[in-house]
């Protein structure tokens, strides 16, 4: 087993596994180092220094097999292997999350969500249930690894604060809230209004000119 490889490599990875996918479904069998680089949209650079670090696997004048990069990336990526996570805050992103819950290439699974909403409680979202925040520490989620935030910002850090007590190790955090926890605590921060706001500026300000390229 590889030991560590840069965290930068280690966010990059799902996307090369991702892309590779898509190109296979697409009837690629084999991909030059450009059109893969294109393709996920990063330098071919960064992809062969990202690769070696997995001991692979580009062959000279050849480029990668899709396939074979694909079974490495998924073994690496505990791929074959689900992992589960829980989801705070059924509102309307929290049930747009449970009703994608990752099927299509990913092997991560929302198993359960909670809410305080008792209209919402003890009730299923695409086969998930929703159950009481106050269950969320009765020993279940034990060995959850990581949860998803969807809370309303006012409730982000007390739920969090409450996530960590679980014994979760990382945070998807979808709430504006800058969360403080602990360091051991790794947290995804995902603000899809900051996202959108700011690629219309970039757009406005700055954009791109097929003819350039
Ligand atoms: P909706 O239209 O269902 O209210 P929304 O996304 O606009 O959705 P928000 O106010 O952002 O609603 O709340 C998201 C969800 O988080 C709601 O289902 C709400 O009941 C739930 N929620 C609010 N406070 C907490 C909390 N402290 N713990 C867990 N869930 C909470």
């Amino acid at each position: 087993m590889i030991e560590r490889i840069p965290q930068a490599t280690a966010k990059r990875l799902p996307l090369y596994y991702r892309t590779l996918q898509h190109l296979y479904s697409l009837g690629k069998n084999r991909i030059s180092s450009s059109e893969f680089s294109q393709s996920v949209q990063i330098d071919s650079a960064t992809i062969r220094r990202d690769l070696s670090y997995l001991g692979a696997l580009g062959k000279k004048g050849y480029g990668y097999d899709v396939g074979h990069l694909i079974n490495f990336l998924r073994g690496f990526l505990n791929q074959d292997e689900v992992t589960e996570v829980i989801l705070i805050g059924v509102g309307n992103l929290g049930t747009a999350l449970l009703n994608y819950n990752f099927h299509k290439n990913n092997n991560t699974r929302i198993i359960r969500a909670y809410d305080i909403d008792e209209a919402k409680i003890g009730k299923k979202i695409a086969d998930t249930p929703i159950y009481h925040l106050d269950d969320l520490l009765n020993g279940d989620n034990k060995h959850i690894p990581a949860a998803i935030l969807t809370v309303p910002a006012s409730a982000a850090q007390i739920v969090a604060d409450k996530l960590v007590l679980t014994g979760i190790r990382g945070i998807l955090n979808f709430t504006p809230v800058r969360l403080s926890l602990p360091d051991h605590i790794l947290i995804h921060h995902i603000d899809l209004s900051v996202e959108l706001q700011s690629m219309v500026y970039l757009l406005k300000n700055y954009p791109l000119n097929p003819l350039d390229k």
